[in-house]
């Protein structure tokens, strides 16, 4: 028996499921209650959604009077996200299930500065692997880059370290091989959601996410939402002016932005030339004729008397722009993330007594400062749940919920997300 679908319809129907997904409404009598819907029209689209497989029924919910009602499930292993993070020297791709479960990843290192074609066809690669051994196809695939993206269109606009990615369209490139919707961000921005959705503790509250690692980068949560601002430039802060310093040219070609002084690339540029106070910096030095961020990290860890105070200065200087962003955005959580949380709890320390130290009372009176939580996946973890919340957004998921899947309406719901 079916019943002849309206707009109208569709977008309850969508809302229905988005209420047992998020856990908001999970039986059908709080449906009513939430919805408005008459009982008849929640049942109605309840069995709808249980027969096409997106939700089933539970155990009974205990109620207060009335008669117990059963508790419904979204099936989260109804489809399948694949995700994929896009660093300046990694790659790591991802299978998620529905709710941003992690059920299968592979990791890769590779230098993006190859360009993009060569490196996408290496993270189409991985994710052809992922689809093989997991046996599934996505349903939507998000993608983080490590540069600024014009979350509109999905290009890359003037990435210091990805050069010849400008104007890039990593979207059209995977919707070209996939008949899936494509989103794509910026990697911390990611990371950021990661964190907030699936990182420990996890309170709800806005979160603050700090990159260090060979560049500076932040993405901040606010309400639940990615903060992206007007163009999608918010949060690069590796560009914040700190010093006048004349050593201190960016890459960019500004002088004295935070990641010239504090970032990896910059230490190893200030380190390099006076690697022989160093034991086992010169020892590196001698054996590949370069220094990489991680060296220096792993230095610092061990007690370097170069490499260690290196650090810690870089933890300071960072800290003290992050108070600066924490007085004015007064996040509740501030989470500390990327290659610098290998050198050391030192670092970790003075980066977080730094931002106690210069923010306003008022900001600073329930702050949590903790470290990343995710062992490094934040950022894929991040790329599948904006899939997922693309896919699920309530004038996407008119578009697909009535056949139970999104498959083979990737058109659809592209030219959606981008109205
Ligand atoms: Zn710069």
């Amino acid at each position: 028996m079916s019943t002849p679908t309206s707009p109208q319809d569709t977008f309850v129907h969508g809302r229905l499921i988005n209420l047992v997904r998020t856990g908001q409404a999970v039986t059908r009598p709080l449906l009513e209650q939430e919805t408005g819907l008459g009982r008849k029209l929640v049942a109605q689209r309840v069995q709808q959604s249980i027969d096409v497989g997106l939700l089933e029924d539970g155990d009974l919910a205990p109620s207060e009077g009335g008669r117990p009602s059963r508790r419904l499930r979204f099936r989260s292993e109804a489809g399948h996200i694949f995700a994929g993070l896009i660093g300046a020297a990694e790659i790591t791709a991802a299978v998620l299930l529905l709710d941003g479960t992690l059920i299968a990843s592979s990791h890769e290192e590779w230098a993006a500065a190859d360009g993009p074609e060569p490196t996408l066809a290496v993270l189409d690669g991985m994710f052809d692997k992922l689809a093989r051994k997991t046996r599934t196809e996505p349903w939507a695939i998000g993608i983080g880059v490590a540069g600024p993206v014009d979350f509109t269109t999905g290009r890359l606009v003037d990435p210091p370290i990805m050069p010849g990615w400008d104007g890039y369209s990593v979207r059209s490139w995977f919707r070209d091989r996939y008949d899936a919707p494509v989103w794509v961000d910026n990697d911390v921005n990611l990371m950021a959601l990661g964190e907030w959705h699936r990182g420990s503790p996890n309170d709800g509250r806005d979160l603050l996410y700090i990159l260090l690692d060979t560049g500076i980068g932040a993405g901040l949560v606010a309400g639940g939402r990615v903060f992206r601002g007007d163009t999608g430039a918010a949060g690069d802060i590796g560009h914040v002016h700190v010093t006048d310093d004349p050593a201190s040219v960016c890459r960019c070609g500004q002088l004295g932005c935070l990641e010239a002084v504090a970032g990896g690339w910059g230490l190893v540029r200030e380190l390099t030339p006076r690697a022989s106070e160093s034991p086992l910096l010169s020892a590196r030095l001698a054996a590949r004729g370069t220094l990489t961020p991680e060296d220096i990290g792993r230095a610092a860890a061990a007690g370097d008397p170069l490499a260690g105070p290196a650090v810690l200065r870089s933890s300071r200087v960072v800290g003290e722009t992050v108070a600066n962003l924490v007085n004015f955005a007064n996040p509740g959580v501030v989470v500390f993330g990327g290659g610098a949380l290998r050198a050391g709890d030192a670092a970790f320390e003075m980066f977080e007594a730094t931002i106690r130290r210069r923010v306003t009372r008022l900001a600073g009176r329930q702050l949590s400062v903790r470290r990343a939580s995710l062992d490094f996946r934040e950022g894929v973890v991040g790329a599948g749940l904006l899939a997922i919340e693309n896919l699920f957004r309530p004038d996407s998921i008119g578009l697909w919920i009535e056949h139970g899947t999104p498959i083979g309406r990737a058109s659809y719901l592209q030219r959606a997300a981008a109205g």
